[in-house]
């Protein structure tokens, strides 16, 4: 999403930011949003060297060529923030890192096999931790993933019947899984530069955390 500057009295900023979609705003309950200052510098070749390393993969998967699959998702996310047209040739760092993050969603979403992990293409790995537990996809090679409580809950409490929200977890395959489960904690964060990401309503509801369920761990 895109927004402008529309004033600034000496201790907050007001901004206006087009924005029609209703659904996330009442369904998901989201109330808080995040800023960047868009500083103008250039992408960085990293930067370039992810998107088409994503453009790639994405047009091995669907058969389009690497060309025809950038400006389809470049038009997509155009739609879907109001941002400026832009070229991969000189865009300026936040735009780059903003479309990184709309790809790798998309990637996600659509299930879409990579050659790399999208743990070291993602930006925003907060973000990207997110969605991967909202996808069910391991967050450090792609595979099906099942919930990794990274808080342990007490012994006393049925994780079928307590709430999860607010707990810490991320999304891992079994052998993943297993390993965080064989290492200490800090060991296997630091290893792969992942973290736990609090469970909020919106993921409760689509893991089915907290109903009847197997259990997980
Ligand atoms: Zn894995
Ligand atoms: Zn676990």
């Amino acid at each position: 999403m895109y927004g402008r500057i529309t004033g600034f009295d000496g201790e907050a900023l007001y901004i206006t930011a087009p924005f029609s979609d209703a659904w996330v705003l009442e369904k998901q309950g989201v109330t808080e949003t995040e800023i960047r200052l868009i500083d103008g510098r250039a992408l960085s070749p990293a930067q370039r060297k992810k998107l088409y390393a994503l453009f790639r993969d994405i047009s091995l998967y669907t058969g389009h060529t690497t060309e025809e699959t950038k400006d389809f998702l470049k038009t997509d996310f155009l739609a879907r923030t109001g941002a400026e047209e832009f070229s991969l040739s000189d865009c300026d760092m936040t735009t780059a890192r903003l479309f990184i993050d709309h790809v790798i969603a998309m990637c996600l979403k659509h299930d879409i096999p990579c050659r790399d992990s999208l743990l070291d293409r993602a930006e925003d790995i907060a973000r990207y931790l997110y969605l991967c537990l909202a996808h069910r996809k391991c967050c450090i090679c792609g595979k099906t993933a099942h919930v990794h409580h990274v808080d342990r809950i007490g012994m006393g409490a049925n994780r079928n019947e307590i709430c999860h929200e607010g707990y810490q977890a991320m999304a891992l395959c079994w052998k993943h899984h297993r390993e965080a489960h064989e290492k200490p904690r800090d060991a296997f964060n630091g290893l792969y530069h992942v973290f736990g990401i609090k469970l909020d309503g919106f993921l409760c509801k689509k893991l089915k955390l907290g109903k009847r369920r197997k259990a997980v761990s």
